[in-house]
């Protein structure tokens, strides 16, 4: 199937075009017409697969297609609501993107930045907003936002929302949305809580799902070094000496551990920035830029702060820890290899970590091969024992129990 085979307007073919793509992905090629009819839209999806394509492209038509039912200041025509700041960003410029062509305003409002900027934008008139929940209900609060004549709502992410707490905002925002809309909702996971959320916003939805998130690994070359705790430093030194890693995101499991791996590596002479909860929107704006400029070779991320990055041709991917959660380092490894282009991922398992590569290789269906030529074997095997417990003096009861 070919873009043009969609029926879609002239300066969108043109735009993706521009962009390179030469065919929708499986989510675009289903979601699409669908959503061009005017239905609802239920997709199980995760980011990589061109999800955000698969929304952007349909809303940009049918809002250029139709002029507003309103006059004076253009009011928004539709609303992306998802998780994180950085999804955000990326959503406002995919919108940016595929829409050149036509005459649409799009705007991103996020937290942890200043509100003029966002007001200013808004008091002009938009038609594509899109916002995380915290921010969109102060400026709904403070009167800057109107939704009231939204054609088109997009809930993005619904499950990152509900694992990030943000189901309440969710609700909330949904309460301020006319009735009469198009809604898409877009889950990479449809546990009950999130098929009952989808439940109380669309009506009569089209379902469309793409693969699951553990068989997208398998374009993913994954190999792991088993390595001690203390040791894993010199390894990430010794990794990042071969000259084919011009750039790889490494995963830490926390935002110290990722401040002490952009320490240990500059002691190397390696550029390293870190990207994680405890760093001011700029700082984290200004090393994903860094990074993608390619400024830093390295960019140092937690789990959290990771979501919805996107950056071309990212070939590596090092996990320093191992998740404890089987689903993130899918989630991380698909940072590479992204719409169907290859990757490679090494991890470093310490002896308290084998237990989460065991789970890894249940949800993805396979071992992953070990690298055991390097200079920093495993020696400590077994995680040390706790020292066990002096035992408890025994119980004594005072009275016997009666009728046993
Ligand atoms: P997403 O799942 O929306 O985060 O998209 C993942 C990546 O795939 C982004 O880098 C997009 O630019 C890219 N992409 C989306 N659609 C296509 C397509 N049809 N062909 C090639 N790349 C695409």
């Amino acid at each position: 199937m070919l873009f043009e085979q969609l029926n879609l307007i002239e300066p969108i073919l043109q735009a993706l075009k521009t962009e390179g793509y030469t065919k929708p992905t499986p989510i675009q090629a289903k979601s699409i017409p669908l959503v061009l009819h005017g239905n609802d839209l239920l997709g199980c999806a995760q980011t990589g697969t061109g999800k955000t394509a698969a929304f952007a492209i349909p809303i940009i038509q049918l809002l250029a297609k139709k002029a507003p039912s309103f006059s004076g200041k253009r009011p928004i025509r539709s609303l992306i609501l998802t998780p994180t700041r950085e999804l955000a960003i990326q959503i406002g410029e995919s919108f940016t993107n595929y829409g050149k062509g036509t005459k649409l305003r799009y705007h991103t409002i996020f937290g942890g930045v200043g509100k003029q900027p966002q007001v200013d934008a808004l008091r002009k008139g938009i038609d594509v907003l899109v916002a995380t929940p915290g921010r969109l209900l102060d400026l709904i609060s403070e009167g800057h936002i109107d939704l009231q004549q939204l054609e088109i709502f997009v809930l993005d992410e619904a499950d990152r929302m509900l694992d990030m707490g943000f189901i309440h905002d969710v609700r909330r925002v949904i309460k301020k949305l006319p009735q009469k809309r198009q809604s898409l909702f877009f889950s990479a996971t449809m546990p009950p809580a999130i098929v009952q959320l989808a439940g109380t916003i669309l009506r009569n939805p089209k379902k469309v799902e793409v693969t699951p998130v553990s068989s997208t690994a398998n374009t993913i070359n994954q190999a792991v070094y088993f390595v001690d705790k203390g040791n894993k430093k010199r390894l990430l030194v010794n990794v990042l000496q071969n000259p084919e890693i011009e750039r790889t995101l490494v995963f830490t499991r926390t935002k110290h551990g990722a401040d002490r791996v952009v320490k240990d590596l500059a002691k190397a002479k390696i550029k390293a920035q870190a990207i994680h909860g405890n760093k001011s929107q700029n700082a984290r704006q200004g090393a994903l830029k860094n990074f993608k400029n390619k400024v830093t070779r390295v960019l140092v991320a937690t789990d959290i702060a990771a979501r919805g990055i996107d950056i071309d041709e990212l070939t590596h991917v090092i996990n320093f820890d191992l998740p404890n959660i089987p689903e993130s380092y899918v989630h991380r490894i698909g940072r590479t290899g992204r719409a169907g282009a290859s990757g490679i991922a090494f991890s470093f398992c310490d002896a308290s970590e084998k237990p989460y590569l065991k789970d890894i290789e249940k949800l993805i269906g396979k071992k992953v091969s070990v690298i055991d030529t390097h200079p920093y074997p495993l020696m400590i095997h077994e995680v040390p024992k706790p020292t066990p417990r002096a035992p408890r003096p025994k119980r004594t009861f005072k009275h016997k129990r009666k009728n046993r």
